[in-house]
């Protein structure tokens, strides 16, 4: 009866932006990327505007019920879902307003990085993401942003001038380096915890056409070497990932290797063809099994699905690898290969480059503090249902025991979100210090669905 009323108030302020399990649309709306055990919520609150965050927060002070907040909904701890209580669900805030005079995209806390890349586009502009189109701007910026500019730009967040907030006390402020410093230095890496973020406004650069696509190999720890330090070695305008994993069963896969270790990359150059040719040769003198990289336009990188379908169950785990031109020795490129070749389903060990521009930023600068790393690992392993998940974990588990992947992480890739996971983002000065700025804008802990940076934690 008590959630009943509760519901009442918010559909007050939302009418039929308002949804409850009763709702037209409510399972479609309350699907996040991740499947997993259900966890249904009392209501999704649909709003538009900053005014109805605040007043949607000021009903959960109210009542009490658990909070998430959600953008594109494709955090693998799936923190956009909440047992029991309220989703503000911001995906119909999806305005993205390019400012090319001044340099600066404007998106809405809601809009997806592919929404954003397509209005960016059209002037000639962008900002750098990730790798997929699907993710919410929100999500990507505030917990990192590592993709195919990282290298050359940055991460997203190292890109983010400033945003709108509203905080847990329904105040609507904007952060950026004058105004809320403190809120402005944790947003940058901090997620969620802060306040409901309604505007990002990102530093856009030139680009238009880039040579970039997909490349495949016959898996070899020799080669595997070979393609990190293409990318550790190679000039800024390289940037993409690398997978070593079994090949899917998609059209632009030889039928032969469906099943089969290789490893995989989707890179761009931010250059012309014969710009990249040389930093590409050493990659295609060795055994190729797919090469798709070719000039194009940046945003057609974005184009076609988005990695796994959405409802995929499955776990991840994440880490860094090494400082500087650091690339793996034979043995580690070989753990690699053989970890993935007796996974049981579709598995990866994705490798990322840092360095470049991201390490050029001071780790005191951003909540984002893991400047120094050569590359960010993540170990993701998939399961067909909740029933093969504990497999696909012990999978997961043993992979990153056999890598070295412990200790600190990537709040975005992280499966789980225990406050080891929250000790493993943030270094002990870092987690301090976000514990004071949480203190000064939630001390209640309001937003709670996320990495939670406890107010009260110790380090
Ligand atoms: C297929 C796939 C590909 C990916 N590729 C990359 C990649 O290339 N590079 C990379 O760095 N990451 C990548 N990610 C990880 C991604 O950055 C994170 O999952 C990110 O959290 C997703 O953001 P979201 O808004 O879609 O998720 P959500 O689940 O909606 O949100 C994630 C967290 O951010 C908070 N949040 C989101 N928006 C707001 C907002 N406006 N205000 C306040 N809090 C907010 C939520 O409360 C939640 O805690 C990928 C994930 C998937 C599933």
């Amino acid at each position: 009866m008590q959630k009943t009323s509760d519901t009442t108030k918010l559909a007050a302020i939302l009418g039929d932006r308002l949804l409850t399990p009763e709702s037209t649309g409510f399972a479609e709306t309350a699907e996040v990327f991740v499947g997993g055990p259900t966890r249904t919520p009392a209501a999704i609150a649909r709003v538009r505007t900053a005014q109805e965050v605040a007043a949607v927060l000021t009903v959960v002070r109210e009542t009490g019920l658990p909070l998430a907040v959600r953008s594109g909904g494709h955090h693998q701890a799936r923190h956009g879902l909440v047992d029991g209580g309220v989703v503000l669900d911001l995906r119909l805030m999806d305005g993205v307003e390019i400012d090319a005079a001044a340099g600066v995209g404007r998106a809405q806390g809601g809009a997806l990085a592919g929404e954003y890349i397509a209005a960016a586009a059209a002037h000639g502009l962008t900002t750098g993401f990730g790798d997929t189109g699907t993710v919410g701007v929100g999500g990507i910026t505030l917990g990192g942003g590592i993709g195919y500019l990282s290298r050359r730009d940055g991460l997203t967040l190292d890109n983010l001038l400033g945003a709108e907030v509203v905080l847990a006390d329904g105040r609507v402020v904007e952060a950026n380096a004058e105004e809320n410093p403190d809120l402005y230095w944790a947003l940058r890496g901090g997620g969620g915890n802060f306040g409901v973020v309604t505007r990002l406004d990102l530093r856009l650069r030139e680009l238009g056409t880039v040579t970039g696509g997909l490349m495949m190999w016959t898996p070899t720890p020799a080669a595997l070497g070979t393609v990190l330090r293409a990318f550790a070695e190679g000039p800024e305008e390289l940037s993409g990932m690398v997978n070593v994993m079994l090949a899917p069963p998609a059209p632009f896969v030889p039928a032969e290797l469906h099943g089969k270790p290789i490893i995989m990359a989707l890179l761009v150059h931010s250059g012309t063809a014969a710009e990249a040719a040389d930093v590409l040769a050493p990659l295609r003198a060795l055994d190729v099994l797919v090469d798709g990289v070719r000039e194009l336009p940046y945003a057609a990188m974005f184009e076609g699905p988005g990695g796994p379908p959405s409802g995929a169950i499955g776990d991840a785990r994440t880490g860094f690898l090494g400082a500087g031109t650091w690339s793996p020795d034979e043995a580690w490129a070989a753990a690699a290969i053989e970890a993935v070749s007796g996974a049981a389903g579709p598995s990866a060990v994705n490798i990322r480059p840092m360095g470049g521009a991201i390490a050029r930023v001071d780790p005191a600068a951003t909540a984002f503090a893991h400047r120094d790393p050569a590359f960010m690992i993540t170990i993701g392993g998939s399961a067909p249902s909740l029933e093969a998940l504990p497999a696909a974990e012990a999978w997961v588990a043993r992979t990153a025991e056999a890598l070295g992947v412990t200790g600190r992480g990537y709040v975005n890739f992280m499966g789980t979100a225990s406050e080891q996971d929250v000790r493993n983002a943030y270094p002990e000065a870092t987690l301090a210090r976000l514990r004071e700025v949480k203190r000064a804008y939630d001390p209640a802990n309001l937003f709670t669905s996320n990495h939670n940076v406890a107010p009260y934690g110790t380090e």
